[in-house]
């Protein structure tokens, strides 16, 4: 007779396969039974760790362990750390996506950059429209974001209803995407939430987020006062941001011009679905804006983070096609450094400052707030929901312990309280939440729009290689006398020799340092080791590090 398992025993498994512990790829498993949908599916961009290579996108081995059961791919928002990774996921299955308008474009558009993807089909959601999903059903919440469309949700399950806050912020005073609350997070509240997940970025901030609309306010009083062209550098996907400057160039008299891809491709895509609109006779071509008098000309461009190839970085070194800085220029810098940035953004400020430009940035003035609620939005949070359960998502891991306090703070109990990371499996009961098995996760890597294989060894081989260079070493000998039949062949690549040194004497030397330790060692069935050792013995001598050292041994 077969198991019969009665929906009480059965418990909602919870997987983060990206975006705790760490910043970025936010990608969560929900399981029922057989039911499993994932809430965003993002991207990662890779820092020094991983040359060479352009994104790493979640480990999906456990997804592609249960293909039959996934179910849906339900979207909070359109940034990247949150879409970025749908089309590698579309390599696996073919998929159903529920979204609002906005990011379905976005995932639309990056779609088209891919060939060998399987079939997707779109559901539009609205905001308040519940949508069900095998057994569980989304309340999708707005919530203000950086980025227009942004959501929660609240997930009635059957073991009892569990909010997600996507990526949200407090801004009372901004209403341009109608009133945003927390009135919907009450009233779920008030029925009971059995767990909150709730995004930690900026946990470690006291105090409340700045309103746009003082951003506003900034912007108006440094427009008021311009004599020449004005640079503005902000993301893409900043719609209202956008809107909001465009407007306030348009009641001054001004003209604006749109400079960087994404830039284009977001405001079209935003514009054609009414979502962004623009004031008549203020949007001009940047190869045009020499027509306009210095004081009348803003360009919104993107490359705030100095992005290899983007339009400001391109700018800071003269090489863009359409715009030079000139003496006068005045670059605002409307975003924040992210971390791991600081050292290009700051030379790419400095290459601006050369060319003849000014340039604000937040630390200085204040061009810039978070899409990220601050402590005391993140405790609106937790006292709307008032949640038995709670588990910080989206941060480091310091964010997540920060956030944890507050949670603590705001009357949940500390045992009902998890701090877990990417791979760590939870089971929601009606009873209890339990931490159950960890997942070991690795980072799949992406090279132009494909998986490339390989074990965290061969990201160490990278590094080591870009730290100290190569050597490599031929040994040709006859197969029957093992005798050499020419002396060793040294070549090396990506050395740095100690002052004096000259590299084709070391390279000489080496040969025949080598010569003698293959006549030692040819007998005692270490011979490529101990090649290796001794040549990266030798080379530590003459080279600023020992090399990554190939000894060929060929038999001819
Ligand atoms: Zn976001
Ligand atoms: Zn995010």
């Amino acid at each position: 007779m077969a198991k019969v398992t009665s929906q009480n025993d059965k418990k909602l498994r919870i997987l983060p396969l990206g975006g705790l512990g760490e910043i970025g790829m936010n990608c969560l498993v929900l399981e029922y039974g057989d039911d499993m949908v994932l809430i965003d599916c993002g991207v990662q961009f890779p820092d020094s760790h991983w040359p060479g290579m352009d994104l790493l996108v979640p480990d999906f081995s456990y997804v592609r362990d249960r293909l039959d059961s996934l179910k849906a791919v339900v979207v909070t928002h359109g940034h990247d750390d949150h879409i970025g990774a749908i089309p590698y996921l579309l390599k696996e299955k073919k998929l159903d996506i529920y979204a609002t308008p906005f990011p379905t474009g976005l995932i639309s558009q990056k779609l088209t950059e891919h060939s060998d993807l399987k079939e997707v089909r779109f559901h539009t959601i609205e905001s308040r429209k519940k949508f069900k999903v095998g057994p569980f059903t989304f309340d999708p919440i707005p919530v203000q974001h950086s980025i227009i469309e942004a959501l929660a949700f609240a997930i009635e399950t059957p073991v009892g209803t569990i909010v997600h806050s996507g990526d949200f912020k407090h801004d009372a005073h901004e209403t341009s995407q109608g009133n945003i609350g927390f009135e919907p997070f009450e009233d779920w509240g008030k029925k009971g939430v059995a767990l909150l997940l709730s995004d930690s970025t900026n946990a470690e901030r006291p105090g409340h987020t700045l309103s746009e609309m003082e951003i506003r306010d900034s912007f108006q009083q440094i427009l008021g006062q311009q004599k020449g062209r004005m640079i503005i550098a902000l993301f893409a996907s900043n719609i209202k941001r956008i809107e909001k400057l465009l407007q306030l160039a348009h009641s001054l008299g001004k003209k604006v011009a749109f400079a960087g891809r994404s830039m284009h491709s977001y405001t079209k895509l935003a514009f054609e679905q009414n979502s962004l609109s623009i004031p008549p006779e203020t949007l001009v071509l940047l190869e045009n804006i020499g027509m306009y008098s210095d004081d009348k000309v803003l360009v919104l461009v993107t490359g705030s983070q100095a992005e290899p190839q983007s339009a400001l970085l391109r700018i800071s070194e003269g090489i863009h096609k359409d715009f030079q800085i000139k003496k006068g220029d005045l670059v605002v810098m409307s975003s924040r450094f992210i971390p791991g940035n600081e050292r290009a953004i700051s030379k790419m400020i400095d290459q601006l400052y050369r060319a003849g430009a000014e340039v604000l940035y937040e630390s200085i003035h204040q061009v810039h707030v978070s899409g990220h609620g601050q402590q005391e939005e993140l405790l609106m949070m937790l006292k709307a929901t008032k949640p038995k359960y709670f588990i910080p998502i989206h941060g480091a891991y310091r964010h997540l312990s920060k956030h944890a306090g507050l949670a603590k703070e705001s009357g949940v109990e500390s045992e009902h309280i998890q701090i877990i990371e990417d791979g760590q499996l939870v089971e929601l009961s009606e009873e209890s939440l339990e931490v159950k098995e960890k997942i070991e996760l690795k980072k799949t890597v992406v090279v132009g729009t494909s998986f490339v294989e390989g074990s965290p060894d061969v990201f160490t081989q990278r590094s080591n290689l870009a730290k100290t260079g190569v050597v490599f070493a031929v040994f040709m000998r006859d197969a029957k006398s093992l005798k050499l039949v020419a002396p060793p062949a040294v070549k090396s690549y990506g050395l740095l020799y100690f002052q004096g040194e000259n590299p084709d004497y070391v390279a000489e030397d080496a040969e025949d340092h080598l010569e003698d330790v293959y006549y030692d060692a040819v007998h005692s069935g270490e011979l490529e080791e101990t090649l290796r050792l001794e040549g990266r013995r030798f080379y530590k001598k003459r080279v600023s590090h020992k090399p990554v050292f190939i000894p060929l041994v060929l038999d001819i």
